[in-house]
């Protein structure tokens, strides 16, 4: 194949012992004349020491934002520098909003599943941009730290309209929604009813949603019954980590963040320093990144024979230091990728992968926005503003705090509830209650059916800020019979 026919790819080695296992890669792509282009950028902990805060050059980022794709090796943070991870600032940027994992049992690879003769093949979606890692994140006092959970309508739309499309080319039957809407009804209910809109597009599939803690003992019990399993963020990270755990560790564990116009290839372990150098290191796990990258650009014959190959060489017992039989002797990561190449056309006994030609994504090179896109909304009906939770730090009992409050409260408002950690405090409690400087107060219009605005709201945070400390306010919004905001309980 022509340069010119090969498809142009970023390659960031990464560090400790990402220079290896991606050279050993690279190694496998070539012998098995993968056309791949590689445009090798500068990124990773030299970079940082270097003084770019990014941790990558202006030219790294023209590379990878000019091709689209990028395959990395594991890259290291520094600590105490201040600066913010490479790999969560690569996936947030580029808006690679969905983290795809893939989990199936390798024979070779010895788990309990394995062993009892379990198959395992699923793929875990995780939202990649929103929930808790938008690390927005406060003191309210010097005890109370508090955390945004941001789950947007148009973030989620993106997410599993991926998430439906990639069942789709898969030719998945199924796909399960997990979260925890019996707590968080606001947040985590908005992604699962978003879930089943967009699931009404596809009505070949068949849905069904379940609480996490519910899908996590599941999943060790029956993770035969799993094909396509779609998280928010956090939840998406423990959970696939438990699956990884399922089939063998990190190791074998490839990952593939999509976006629309980039989309990032990594293995999912670290950078592994008290290994780096030595020449051990297991590079099953960014080879199988690799082989879902191929795959994601159309490439799927070349994906199947260097999986097969994979498959038959770990079926055939070669194994790097860290899985494997422990009576037989460890291979290098050198010499475990010439055993790979050496197997090319063999036929793995169990397992072999023939793809038939349906891509596992479907990616569409677009050309570079001019300037950074706002995601469509739902039209709502007018705002209304109902209240407002205020919240304080405190050192008195809840009704030494309403009474200082009635003084300054005015007309136009009455104090509804404090909670404290969200339980209930006043105008009752219970007194097993156990409480920190911290309340929340929720404030109503006086007047029923009526509504209130803005100045109603800040006069009042500010009349209250002269007699205790006001840490945050929160407007109380209404959009028709869309209530924006979550009940207090024990209320
Ligand atoms: P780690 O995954 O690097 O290592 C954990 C253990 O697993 C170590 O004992 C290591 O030797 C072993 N291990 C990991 N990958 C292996 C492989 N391919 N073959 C054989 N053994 C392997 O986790 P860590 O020690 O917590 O993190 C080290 C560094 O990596 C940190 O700087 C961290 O920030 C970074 N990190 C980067 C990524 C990424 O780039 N996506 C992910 C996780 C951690």
């Amino acid at each position: 194949m022509t340069e010119s026919k090969k498809i142009n790819i970023a390659v960031a080695k990464g560090d400790g012992i990402g220079p290896e296992i991606m050279d050993s890669v690279i190694k496998i792509f070539d012998a098995a004349n993968a056309p791949l282009n590689y445009h090798y950028v500068d990124m990773g902990k030299d970079w940082f020491n270097k003084g770019f805060s990014t941790g990558m050059t202006p030219e790294a980022t023209e590379t990878i934002e000019e091709h689209g794709v990028l395959f990395k090796g594991p890259m290291e943070t520094p600590k105490g520098k201040g600066v913010k991870s490479i790999n969560v600032t690569a996936r947030k940027v580029w808006n690679t909003y969905a983290n795809v994992r893939k989990f199936r049992i390798y024979h070779g690879v010895d788990t309990v599943f394995s062993q009892a003769g379990i198959p395992i093949n699923m793929t875990i979606l995780r939202e990649n941009i929103e929930d808790t890692y938008g690390g927005i994140e406060y003191m309210h006092s010097p005890d109370v730290a508090v955390s945004y959970r941001l789950i947007t309508k148009p973030g989620s739309d993106q997410f599993f309209k991926y998430v439906f499309e990639y069942a789709k080319a898969q030719g998945a039957t199924q796909v399960t929604c997990a979260h925890k809407s019996n707590i968080m009804k606001l947040t985590d209910g908005l992604f699962m009813n978003t879930f089943y809109d967009v699931a009404k597009q596809y009505p070949e599939i068949e849905v069904n949603d379940l609480i996490v803690d519910d899908l996590a003992m599941k999943l060790v019990r029956f993770p035969d019954k799993f094909q396509i399993i779609a998280l928010t963020n956090l939840q998406g990270d423990i959970i696939s980590d438990l699956c990884a755990g399922l089939v063998g560790g990190l190791g074998f564990a490839p990952s593939a963040n999509i976006g629309d116009n980039i989309s990032i290839f990594e293995a999912v372990h670290g950078t592994a320093p008290d290994i780096a150098g030595h020449n051990i290191a297991n590079p099953t796990s960014l080879l199988l990144s690799g082989i879902m990258m191929l795959r994601h650009l159309g490439q799927i014959s070349f994906a199947d024979n260097i999986e097969n190959a994979l498959l038959y060489t770990l079926e055939n017992g070669t194994h790097t230091g860290d899985f494997g039989a422990k009576d037989s002797k460890p291979v290098s990561t050198t010499e475990f990728a010439d055993t790979i190449i050496a197997n090319f056309g063999k036929t793995p006994e169990v397992g072999m992968v023939k793809h038939t030609g349906i891509a596992d994504f479907t990616p569409v090179k677009k050309s570079r926005p001019s300037e950074l896109r706002i995601l469509p909304v739902t039209q709502a009906p007018e705002m209304k503003i109902a209240g407002a939770d205020i919240f304080i730090e405190s050192y008195d009992l809840p009704n030494v705090v309403a009474q200082q409050v009635a003084k300054v409260i005015g007309d136009k408002v009455v104090l509804q509830i404090i909670s404290n950690r969200g339980t209930k405090v006043w105008p009752s409690n219970s007194v097993f209650t156990d409480s920190v400087p911290h309340y929340r107060m929720r404030f109503v219009a006086a007047e029923e059916n009526s509504h209130l605005n803005y100045s109603d709201i800040f006069e009042l945070a500010t009349r209250l800020s002269e007699l205790m400390i006001v840490s945050d306010v929160e407007v109380l919004k209404e959009w028709g019979d869309l209530i924006g905001y979550s009940k207090i309980q024990g209320a």
